[in-house]
This record gives C-alpha cells, structure tokens and sequence, in this order.
C-alpha cells in the first residue's frame, strides 16, 4: 500500500530532492531541520557581506546535476544557471614549477622547458582523456543515475572493469611521464583526504570531468541549488519545519511509525526516510534494542572520512590567483605530507577563491578565499577550544600570506567539532563515509526496519551534491514501490 504520510529528517539535498519526488506522486510530506535555513552541507551564510559556503565548494559533473534535476520534473539550465571556472587549478612545486589544468583539454607548463613539457603532457592528456572518458559516461548517464546494482555495473561497463583495478597513483605514473604533471594531477583528488596511492582509481573520472568541462559555481554560489530545491518542495505543498531537531525516530512492532522531536513532540508517519548519515541513523536516532544486527555492524565499521578545519576569509582587496584553486604541493608519492599536520611552517596547502569566476560573492573589491587544513584526525572533538582552533587557523593564514596580500575584513573557522554539532556530521568526518568506502560499506536505502528509508550521502558512492539528490530520489522510489 502507497504510504500517504511520510516524514524526512534532514533538509539538504538529498532530503529535499526525497520530497520533492514524493509531492509530485500526491505524497503528503513533513521535512525536519535540526538548523534554522535548509540545504545542509549545500548552502552558504552571508558573514558581514561576504558569502561563505557551508559544505561544496563547486559542481564537478554537471551532466549528473542535470540528469538529477531531470529526475525531479526540473529544468536546470533554466533554473540554476552555472558559470564555467576555465581555469580550475594551478599547482606550484617546490622547485617553482607552476601547472595549470584548464577544462577543454587546456594544460600548461610553466618551468624549466616549459614549452616542450605542455607537448608532453598535452599529448598524455589526450590519450588519458580518451581511454576513460568512455567510463565517465556510462557512469553519468547511466550508472549513477540509477540505484547501485553490481549486476548492472557488469553489464553496463565489462569492457572497462580490467581498468579499475588498482589505485589513482599507480595510473597516473602508467599514464604521465613528467613527475612534476603527476603531483599537479594527483592533486585533484586530494579533496577526499586521502593520497593517491590510498585513492580508488575509479575517481579519476573526477579528473577526467574536470579537463573536458571544468568546475562550475551556480550564479548566487552553492546555496542557489537547495535554495531552487527548496522553493519546488514548497511549491509541491511540501511542509518544512526548520530549527526543530528530531530525537528519535520511532519504532513500534518492528516498524518506523514516526518521529519523536527534540521538544518532545510526537509525529506520527506511514514511513520515514532519514538523511542524517547512517552511522547518526543507527547509532542516535533508533533505541538500541530495534537497530538490527546488520546495521550495528556497518555502523562499526563504518569507514569515516577525514577531518579538517576549514578557514574562510573575506577580504577587501581582490585577489587574482593563477585558478580557481591553487596548490602549494610536494611531488605525487609525498603528498601525504599535505593530508597531515604540519608542525611550524606550512610549506604545503591549497586555497580557493570562489570570487575570482563569481565577484558578486564579496562586497565590489574585495574576495573570498576557502582553505581546509589537515588536522590531528585523533585529536578528540571536544579538544577543539576557540585557541586551537585560532592557532591552526593562523598558521595556515601565515603560509598564505607569504603569497598572497590579504586585508582580511571577516574570517569564520569551522573545526571538526563544529562541522559535527553545527552541520550534524557524524565524528565531524566531512563526507560521512571515506570515498575509499566499499559499496558493501555504503548504507542502503532500504533499511531491515519496515517503513524506515536512508538517502544522503552515505547510501551511495560518490560524495557530492548530485549524487546526494539522486540518493533522495532512489529512496523515495523504493518507499512508493517504483
Ligand atoms: C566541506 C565540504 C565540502 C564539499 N565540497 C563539495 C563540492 O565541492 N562539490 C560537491 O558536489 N559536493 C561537495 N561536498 C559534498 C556535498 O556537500 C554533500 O554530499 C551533500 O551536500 C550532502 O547532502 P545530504 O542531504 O546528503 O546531507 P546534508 O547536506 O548533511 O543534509 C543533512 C541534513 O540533515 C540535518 N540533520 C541531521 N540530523 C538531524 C536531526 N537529528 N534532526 C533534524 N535534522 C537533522 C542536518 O542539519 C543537515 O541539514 C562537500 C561537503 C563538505 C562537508
């Protein structure tokens, strides 16, 4: 029987993409947020006039965002306009070397023999490109599009299976003769927190992505993605309860029947679909004696991604950094260098500067720049104090600083405690699950608990923005019975 009353926890992406799927099938919907504003880990802040974001920086793939928006009955070229970064990311060796990687193919050398080493790694940019971008689009207009199922991936992709096997920096040394290109391209991925010998290789269609079509930032930042989610859910007569965090989800003869609020109240469902991550799901929000065994398990031995601290600076002159994103690296096989604490001086780092395709984000003149520092990952959440914060927070300034003029008008530090109790990220782990998380890790959508569903990051490979709302999507599917 169609439920007729379902309840969300959670209203960023993937929650308000569950809605909206739901509405449109006649589904009466109520959407809980433990925050006052929705969007979670896609939205931005104003800070004194600057706009910070909270969580994505950019939309990577945006074919996926497309094929995502599609899924929910909406057009988003028309209603979320993305502006093109071109020039992505420039990565600077110790030796002074300086790469940029530019969409299109567009690669350039800058350094000793400069010319003939663009040739190079031009030419092994095209056969890169060439060898997996077949892969890239069986998984963005297939594979992702549709609920993971190791049956379809064979079917689909078996002429690419022998390809990933192995990890990120064993192809890039197969594929890149220069060291120097190696450490600029293993570079992209470092977002994940993890080195390149420790990353997946299939996450080298990140890279691919971003050679043919660059990063995009949607004009008004990141935030304009759920801000266009949440206007639709609305529209569809979706109900949004903000700063009302959910206590409990309830289950009653084996069966979720609705929530139980923070202040107490009882909300009673048909079914309920819970986006706080699947570790938050079984380990918070279901009395222990209903969580079944297999969930407490994947709970665990749940892989965490890493931590970090995050500085955001608003300035008021106006920085014009070689990309987007720039990096300050060591070579590929030394790059974990940069994923852990660096005592004293910073040598290494990365900084991004989202004014620089999309100025109306900072008042006229002036700039934002993004940083995440490697943090102690053992350093126990509730030892981030307001000085260790200031002082982590300094040494990275410091060491962008040495390159960069900075008239800082605000700054925000975001430390691993407060991305767990101001983003209610479990552990403060900022992707929930580790990319390098196996899809046997992964929580499913449909859960061993009758009525109860999961959508968010953490019920589907990949960690971004689209991917989180197809996650939506997949689970308001499987509750409809679709
Ligand atoms: C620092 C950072 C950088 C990122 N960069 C990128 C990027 O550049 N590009 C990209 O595509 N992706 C990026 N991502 C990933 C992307 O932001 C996420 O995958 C996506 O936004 C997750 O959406 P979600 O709905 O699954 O989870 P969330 O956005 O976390 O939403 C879950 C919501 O549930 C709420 N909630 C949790 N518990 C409760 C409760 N008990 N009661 C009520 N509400 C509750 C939370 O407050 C939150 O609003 C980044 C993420 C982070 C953290």
């Amino acid at each position: 029987m169609k439920p007729n009353n379902v309840v969300i926890v959670g209203g960023g992406a993937s929650g308000l993409a569950a809605g909206i799927h739901l509405a449109r099938q006649g589904v009466r919907v109520k959407l809980f947020e433990a925050r006052d504003t929705l969007g979670g880990c896609c939205s931005t802040s104003n800070v004194d006039g600057y706009t910070f974001n909270n969580g994505a920086m950019f939309v990577a793939v945006p074919r996926l965002l497309d094929h995502a928006f599609a899924r929910l009955g909406l057009d988003r070229s028309a209603l979320l306009p993305l502006r093109r970064i071109a020039t992505p990311q420039a990565s600077v060796l110790p030796d002074g070397t300086k790469i940029t990687l530019g969409d299109r193919h567009r690669v350039r050398v800058d350094g000793e023999r400069g010319d003939s080493r663009t040739a190079t790694l031009q030419a092994e940019i095209e056969r890169c490109v060439s060898k997996w971008n077949p892969l890239l689009k069986i998984f963005i207009d297939d594979l992702l599009t549709q609920p993971m199922s190791i049956a379809r991936v064979i079917s689909k992709a078996w002429r690419h299976l022998p390809k990933l096997r192995g990890n990120f920096a064993d192809e890039l040394k197969r594929s890149f003769s220069d060291p120097q290109a190696r450490a600029a391209l293993a570079a992209v991925t470092l977002y994940t927190g993890l080195p390149a010998d420790r990353t997946p290789v299939f996450l080298i269609v990140g890279l691919i992505s971003l050679l043919e079509d660059g990063l995009h930032l949607p004009e008004g930042g990141m935030g304009s993605v759920s801000r266009v989610l949440e206007t639709t859910f609305r529209q569809l007569g979706g109900e949004v309860h903000t700063s009302t965090p959910v206590a409990r989800i309830r289950i009653e003869g084996g069966r979720a029947r609705g929530l139980t609020l923070e202040n107490g109240e009882d909300i009673a469902a048909d079914a309920v679909i819970s986006t706080a991550s699947g570790m938050s799901t079984f380990s918070r929000l279901i009395e222990p004696a209903n969580v079944p065994r297999a969930m407490q398990r994947r709970v665990q031995r749940a892989p965490l991604s890493h931590r970090t601290l995050s500085i955001q600076l608003g300035l008021t002159n106006s920085l014009q950094p070689a990309a987007h994103s720039v990096n300050h690296i060591p070579l590929m096989d030394e790059q974990q260098r940069l994923l852990a604490p660096q005592p004293g001086r910073i040598e290494w780092f990365n900084y991004t500067v989202p004014t620089q395709p999309m100025p109306e984000l900072a008042p006229s003149g002036g700039s934002i720049v993004e940083m995440f520092t490697a943090v102690d990952e053992h350093l126990p959440l509730d030892a981030w104090s307001e000085e260790t914060k200031a002082a982590t927070a300094d040494a990275a300034i410091a060491a962008l600083a040495r390159y960069q003029p900075l008239a800082i008008a605000t700054k925000r530090i975001t430390s691993p405690k407060d991305y767990a109790e101001g983003m209610h990220l479990f552990g403060g782990a900022v992707y929930g699950l580790s990319p390098a998380a196996r899809p046997d890790q992964q929580f499913p959508h449909v859960t061993p608990v009758d009525g109860l569903y999961l959508a968010g990051q953490t019920t589907y490979p990949g960690f971004g923005v689209a991917t989180s709302v197809f996650s939506g999507v997949f689970a308001a599917e499987a509750l409809i019975g679709q």
